[in-house]
């Protein structure tokens, strides 16, 4: 049976970070049931850094951590953001919704700024006329190198000896003299004195297994595309201020991303494209 100082359940963005800090000190095992790490909802993210996003305790915790992603260690091999200012949308009759986000979220935000149907076209002239009553703009907003945060704290986990074991499904849990065993599926065994519930959408069922009561999280699939879109125009409208739009809705929308069809047509040196449709 291996034994650790802390044991993690998941290998997404939340448990190969916390490895990697928990690394530092001593020593961590990682237990993924996927055979790859970032297979769910960290390998689906839209990949911006909003600091408008979420209630106030998640916005600190973005704003907190940018300081992090701006300055990574050198595990981290390149640059995880890049500038990507990002507007919300409010069609005709929601504006009220958008004053309302505005006034919550500048409390911790202050460079959010309401900007009006014109300025708003101005960003981004893919905005059908008539079309916004009023729009957000998010100055400071980020567009995430996803796959480099996760494999850099993967790599910094790795060099500080911290453990990390794929196709390992934890299949039970129990407690005696202040040490947890983990069982997989498989029947392997690992001890700790401390386990971390890193399993995402599946935090209730790795609760369940260790005798903790859930608190109501269900794994359901939520996914966004992220399309070239608009091949025959995206480059005639790429605009020095890379703007992504969001659109103010109660309901999920496809996002639709300009940016690949851009480079491809060498719109980056004029600073990139516009998006669209990111759902809130
Ligand atoms: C469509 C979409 C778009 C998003 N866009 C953004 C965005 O633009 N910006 C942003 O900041 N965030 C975004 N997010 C949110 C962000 O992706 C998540 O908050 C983050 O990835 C969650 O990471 P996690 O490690 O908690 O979960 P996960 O990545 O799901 O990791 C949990 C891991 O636990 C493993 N696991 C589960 N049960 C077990 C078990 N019994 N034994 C072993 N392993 C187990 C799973 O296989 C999984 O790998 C988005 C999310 C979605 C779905």
């Amino acid at each position: 049976m291996k034994s650790y100082d802390v044991l993690i359940v998941g290998g997404g963005m939340a448990g190969v970070s916390l490895g990697f800090e928990l690394s530092a000190d001593r020593s961590v095992g990682l237990l993924e049931m996927e055979a790859t790490l970032a297979f769910h909802t960290t390998g689906r993210s839209a990949a911006t850094f909003l600091e408008s996003y979420g209630g106030p305790q998640i916005r600190a915790l973005t704003i907190s951590s940018r300081v992090f992603l701006e300055n990574p260690p050198e595990t981290f091999e390149s640059a995880l953001l890049r500038p990507l200012p990002l507007l919300f949308v409010a069609p005709e009759g929601r504006g009220d919704l958008l004053r309302q986000l505005q006034a919550d979220v500048s409390l911790l935000v202050p460079d959010v700024r309401l900007v009006d149907a014109d300025e708003a076209r101005g960003l981004n002239p893919l905005l059908a006329p008539g079309y916004a009553e009023l729009a957000m703009l998010e100055p400071r907003a980020m567009e995430i190198d996803v796959h480099a945060v996760h494999q850099g704290f993967v790599r910094g986990m790795r060099r500080r000896q911290g453990e990390i074991r794929t196709s390992t499904k934890v299949a039970g849990a129990s407690y005696c003299d202040g040490l947890w065993t983990l069982t997989d599926a498989q029947g392997e065994r690992f001890q700790a004195p401390v386990v971390v519930n890193a399993a995402g959408a599946w935090a209730d069922e790795v609760a369940r297994l260790a005798g903790v009561s859930p608190v109501g999280i269900m794994p359901l699939r939520r996914t966004i595309f992220m399309l070239a879109a608009l091949l025959g125009l995206i480059a005639e409208y790429c605009l020095p201020s890379m703007t992504r739009v969001a659109r103010i809705s109660g309901t999920e929308h496809p996002a639709v991303n300009g940016g690949d069809a851009c480079r491809q047509r060498g719109g980056e040196g004029r600073g990139g494209c516009p998006r669209i449709g990111q759902s809130l």
